[in-house]
């Protein structure tokens, strides 16, 4: 459960107010029904059960976005009812909202779901006693959503920035070996759910520690970028290229059976073959290939395409080698 919180920023919010809801609300529907006034109550019975409810749904399935809109759907509407129904003290309340709204919904939504608020609450207006008070509520509202927008947009694209930093590559763009090892184990579970072909290469440039040496790092970086470019260029939109490390890369195909499989890796050799060139001519490549078989690890899938990898260059580089389970022929490069 801490893990769950530590992990789920938005799972972690909504319980947040869920505890302050019924810690702040539950007052205040015992002391409207003391004093009689039974639709307030009811009013905040409703809130109270709309916030348990997007809670538990929350909890339940994991899905923080719809629990997540429903809970500031529920607080905005109950903050304006009751605002119009008991005025002053009731108006204090939508200020919290208005802020929270940009912690449980994306920036656009959050300020759509306030400014709809406050047009309905000035529309009513019941809640005020005077024009002043309500043109004073709209213009500190507005200000409120604004700040709390402007914030949540600069959050937002910092969080993205940081993810990209997280997950990319630096020098060559792709994806980096931190995304690679999730993306896999996503690739695993959808085979078990699905039974889904998944297929990956690891490809490792040949001798590229003597391109480095005697043409300088340079020249290597770009041949990395070279290959990268083909690979991308070759490849389909839903296929993922990673950075396994040094020049050594995973290509992750999704939906590419045995017999496929063949082909795509053939077709990519033939590519990096034609094009792949640094000052002294062509470089070369070796593949180690493994599908997925049933019930297998990340681990010990990744295991059998470097051991498919390590025969292609113990076989002479610039070849494909399929794992074990796999067609297990060797294709030499013809050229
Ligand atoms: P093999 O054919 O057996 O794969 O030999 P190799 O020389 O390619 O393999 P080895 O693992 O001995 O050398 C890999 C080299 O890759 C060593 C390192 O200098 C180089 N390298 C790793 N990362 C980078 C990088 O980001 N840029 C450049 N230019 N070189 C890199
Ligand atoms: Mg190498
Ligand atoms: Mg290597």
């Amino acid at each position: 459960m801490l893990h769950r919180l530590k992990n789920d920023f938005r799972l972690s919010i909504i319980t947040l107010l869920a505890f302050s809801a019924m810690v702040g609300v539950t007052p205040f529907a015992i002391l409207r029904l003391v004093q009689g006034n039974s639709l307030a109550f009811v009013i905040d019975v409703l809130i109270l059960a709309g916030v348990a409810l997007a809670t538990g749904h929350a909890w339940r399935t994991g899905d923080t976005r719809r629990a997540g809109l429903l809970m500031a759907c529920v607080a905005t509407s109950g903050a304006v009812i009751i605002g119009t129904l008991v005025g002053d003290p009731g108006l204090f309340w939508l200020y919290p909202c208005l802020v929270t709204s940009f912690f449980l919904t994306p920036p656009r939504v959050a300020m759509g779901i306030n400014l709809s608020a406050v047009a309905v609450m000035m529309g009513l207006g019941d809640a005020f006693r005077s024009q002043e008070q309500m043109w004073s509520f709209a213009a500190t509202a507005i200000v409120v959503t604004s700040c709390a927008f402007v914030f949540a947009i600069r959050n937002r694209d910092q969080r993205r920035r940081l993810e990209h930093l997280a997950t990319i590559d630096p020098l060559t763009g792709v994806n980096n070996r931190r995304s690679m090892d999730q993306e896999l184990a996503m690739a695993v579970a959808k085979h078990e759910r699905t039974g889904l072909d998944q297929a990956l290469v690891i490809l490792d440039i040949d001798h590229f520690k003597k391109i480095n040496d005697r043409y300088g790092h340079v020249v290597g970086d770009n041949i990395l970028n070279e290959l990268v470019a083909l690979i991308a260029a070759h490849t389909r939109r839903y296929d993922q290229l990673f950075r396994f490390g040094g020049e050594e890369f995973v290509l992750l195909l999704p939906g590419v059976g045995p017999l496929a499989l063949k082909s795509v890796v053939a077709n990519l050799q033939r590519i990096v073959r034609q094009h792949l060139r640094g000052p002294g001519g062509q470089i070369t490549v070796s593949y180690g290939v493994a599908v997925l078989q049933a019930g297998e690890t990340v681990e010990s899938w990744l295991t059998r395409a470097d051991h498919a990898l390590y025969r292609a260059k113990d076989a002479g580089r610039n070849r494909v080698i399929f794992a074990d389970d796999a067609p297990r022929e060797s294709m030499p490069v013809s050229a």
